[in-house]
């Protein structure tokens, strides 16, 4: 997770002060009792009134309380705000831990919706520790090489259709 919170707290500082203030609003409508800080009942709260609970693994607040003192600070929260808002929902459906590297994508969900994958981290996959109704798996990696060779493909006949036609014209000429 920290690698997602270096990349949050980079994120706030280069934001704008409206962006800051958007952030800071995020904040207090989580932290309803006015303490400054959100307590796992407020966390919770929110999470099941948006509706993120099933994409975010029970964990998460364990995951975001960085000093372990059984609340989330407005710096914490930042973390949280930048995943909710960048879709940043990169857990292993097997096991619930944080995704930051390699991991393994079910191809058929990805098609279908690249916001909502599948994805298992490596062990989980390798155990087949889930139960996913699909079977083919691809790493993100491989998923993204191959996505951009279809693209290639694709520019590459354009090319082709495009010099086709200028020889036709040449022809003409
Ligand atoms: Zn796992
Ligand atoms: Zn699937």
């Amino acid at each position: 997770m920290e690698e997602m919170r270096l990349a949050a707290m980079a994120h706030y500082a280069n934001m704008s002060d409206k962006k800051q203030k958007e952030a800071m609003k995020f904040f207090n409508s989580i932290e309803k009792s006015g303490d400054g800080a959100v307590s796992t009942k407020e966390f919770l709260d929110f999470i099941r009134k948006k509706g993120f609970e099933i994409e975010l693994p029970q964990n998460v607040f364990k995951l975001l309380d960085e000093n372990n003192n059984g609340t989330l600070s407005f710096e914490e929260c930042v973390t949280f705000f930048y995943m909710i808002k960048y879709k940043k929902f990169a857990f292993c459906k097997g096991c619930g831990i944080y995704l930051s590297g390699i991991r393994f994508v079910c191809v058929k969900c990805y098609k279908a919706d690249k916001e909502k994958t599948y994805d298992l981290c490596c062990s989980c996959y390798r155990n087949k520790n889930h139960s996913h109704a699909h079977t083919k798996f691809l790493d993100n990696d491989a998923l993204h090489r191959q996505k951009r060779a279809k693209l290639g493909k694709t520019l590459n006949v354009a090319f082709k259709v495009l010099g086709a036609t200028a020889t036709i014209h040449g022809l003409m000429l």
